[in-house]
């Protein structure tokens, strides 16, 4: 029984763009109460485009753009990419970075041109107590367009506001409406802010947001949701996800994401859709129901 099973499983994901590492997984997609999604890269591309540049009172936007693009050169993530990508696009040279440090969840700071130089979220805004309330308006607005906003200042003062969008992947909305028509639940984890990250969450239909999560704190998150829903399948894309990945029953990677997030998961969607899931279920279910 099983192992026939098993292999046939396994061969029928191959074939429809799922490829298992873990063969129990195949067993207990049937059985999954909750699956919990990752944000940027998993349930959007995880390409942001800046869409809004606002400098504040003595600025321009040129220069806003020069030292977040400048300092954002050392950093890895992809809100550092779209703002690069913002300067090559208005013709911006950078200038050199001297000192840098990025802080996890929050944001960068570094030297540029001998000053300092803060490109980040509110949070990491209070803690070097740069002032922002001439702006938070702003910024509310924009988190309601579902676009993350990040606050620039330079000797702690206030530059201005870049906001990037990131557009969410075709078949994100219909695979977890489908999800939820087949009985499991779904939830986001993210590091983004609440009002952002609700903003997506609505977009696509999951009810169950939760935002503002440190990197390490994802795989607390899962252990909580496994206590709420037991059999809790986790989909990511980063090389922060991968512990949240093996904590969860399956751990699912996105098959365009780090090859971290592909070493921890039972499985892998090669072709990144979200709608693979729904055949992997139904892989399961099928599978499983002959056997018995
Ligand atoms: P996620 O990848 O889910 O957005 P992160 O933990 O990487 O989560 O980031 C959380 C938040 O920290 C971002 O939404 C942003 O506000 C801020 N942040 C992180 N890295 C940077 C960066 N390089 N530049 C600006 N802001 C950043
Ligand atoms: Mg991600």
């Amino acid at each position: 029984g099983t192992p026939t099973a098993l292999m046939v499983g396994s061969g029928m994901g191959a074939e429809k763009g799922i490829l298992i590492r873990n063969g129990e997984a195949v067993q207990t997609f049937k059985d999954v109460d909750l699956i919990a999604f990752d944000k940027t890269g998993t349930i959007t591309k995880g390409k942001p485009e800046v869409t809004d540049i606002i400098a504040s009172k003595g600025f321009e936007d040129k220069e806003v753009i020069y030292y977040a693009a400048t300092i954002e050169k050392a950093s890895e993530h992809s809100l550092a990419h779209a703002i690069i990508e913002r300067a090559k696009d208005n013709s911006i040279s950078l200038g050199e970075v001297q000192e840098f440090e990025a802080i996890t969840g929050r944001g960068v700071e570094g030297t540029v041109d001998g000053a300092w130089i803060y490109v980040g979220n509110r949070k990491f805004m209070e803690e070097k107590g740069i002032t922002f309330e001439e702006v938070e308006e702003k910024l509310i607005t924009l988190e309601e367009e579902a676009k993350t906003a990040m606050l620039i200042a330079k000797d702690k003062e206030l530059l201005g506001v870049i906001a990037v969008a990131d557009p969410i992947k075709e078949d994100s909305q219909k695979a977890i409406q489908k999800l939820e028509s087949m009985g499991i639940k779904t939830a986001m984890i993210t590091g983004d802010n609440q009002r952002t990250a609700k903003a997506i969450g609505k977009k696509v239909g999951i009810s169950h947001v939760i935002s503002e999560v440190l990197p390490d704190g994802k795989v607390d998150e899962v252990k909580r949701l496994q206590k709420e829903y037991n059999i809790v399948a986790m989909v990511g894309d980063g090389i922060n996800d991968a512990p949240a990945l093996k904590q969860a029953n399956i751990g699912i990677a996105i098959g365009t994401g780090t090859d971290v997030a592909i070493e921890a998961a039972d499985v892998t969607l090669v072709r990144g859709e979200l709608s693979s899931i729904i055949t992997a279920v139904n892989l399961s279910r099928l599978t499983f129901k002959k056997i018995k």
